[in-house]
């Protein structure tokens, strides 16, 4: 099996809840010492209190949509754990507006969380992850954006894509410094955020996975967890699609 990741320290932004909960709980499981980041203080205080059965896990309240926040968390990390070694950059928000009436102030919220808060996570963690001298960053991109698309979340889409063509550029800037930099491009993935788009949704999109199903965050977080190990340590600048196999087919009856 894999060499053990026990003892790393972790940042796992967006771990109070979804697909960053799972990452968190996967990495605490290995042994490692996790601190997830949210806005909302009370969610966070219940998700590291669901979290502590598979491991050391803490609580930061941060805002990745500030760079301030950000060097906060991670310095907060740090403090906690003697050091930064792998950051998962996930905190991500997926409102729908459709093009023409999108405001100013939706497409910034959706870009400052979720491509911003990806520099600003990276950039403040860029000197502990040097020091480690095995740092590893895990971003949570999409398909939706880099291989699909969709109506009402172009503002996404393009957040998403970005996130990799910032990954390209950090990998090579980072690879001298043996830092390296994947992303993880989860489909449809059963979680709070997802269910919240509806049932017609949740339907939808069922209905155009090959394996038939949702995927879990169990599955996404066992992409990231390899990502992590030594044994991935020549991995740098790539993408995982975990997806049930939703971007293969030409069309539904391609499916068969
Ligand atoms: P979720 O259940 O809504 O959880 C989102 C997490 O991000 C929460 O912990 C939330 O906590 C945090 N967050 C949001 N904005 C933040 C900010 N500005 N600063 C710090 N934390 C913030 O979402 P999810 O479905 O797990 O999605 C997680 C990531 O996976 C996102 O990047 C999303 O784009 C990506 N993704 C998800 C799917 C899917 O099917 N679920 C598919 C593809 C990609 P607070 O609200 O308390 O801040």
């Amino acid at each position: 099996m894999f060499t053990s990741i026990s003892g790393r320290s972790v940042l796992v932004t967006g771990g109070t809840k979804g697909i960053g909960k799972g990452l968190a709980a996967s990495f605490a499981a290995e042994g490692a010492s996790v601190v997830i980041v949210g806005r909302d203080r009370d969610a966070g205080g219940r998700a590291a209190a669901e979290l502590a059965p598979y491991g050391k896990v803490a609580f930061e309240q941060g805002d990745v949509a500030s760079a301030a926040s950000c060097a906060a968390v991670v310095a907060a990390a740090q403090e906690r754990h003697g050091g930064l070694d792998i950051v998962c950059c996930n905190a991500g928000v997926f409102p729908s507006a459709p093009l023409a009436e999108m405001t100013p102030e939706q497409l910034e919220e959706v870009l400052a969380t979720n491509l911003k808060g990806t520099f600003f996570t990276v950039q403040a963690a860029l000197p502990a992850l040097k020091r480690s001298g095995r740092g590893r960053v895990i971003v949570t991109s999409s398909i939706t954006g880099p291989i699909t698309g969709y109506s009402g979340w172009s503002h996404y889409g393009a957040s998403k894509a970005g996130q990799l063509g910032f990954m390209r550029s950090a990998a090579l800037e980072l690879a001298r410094s043996q830092i390296t930099i994947n992303a993880i491009l989860p489909g449809n993935i059963i979680t709070e955020g997802l269910t919240d788009l509806g049932p017609d949704y949740l339907q939808a999109m069922e209905a155009a996975i090959p394996l038939g199903r949702l995927g879990s965050i169990e599955e996404v977080a066992s992409a990231a967890l390899f990502l992590a190990t030594e044994e991935a340590a020549y991995i740098t600048g790539q993408t995982l699609v975990i997806d049930g196999g939703q971007t293969v087919p030409e069309s539904l009856e391609a499916m068969g």
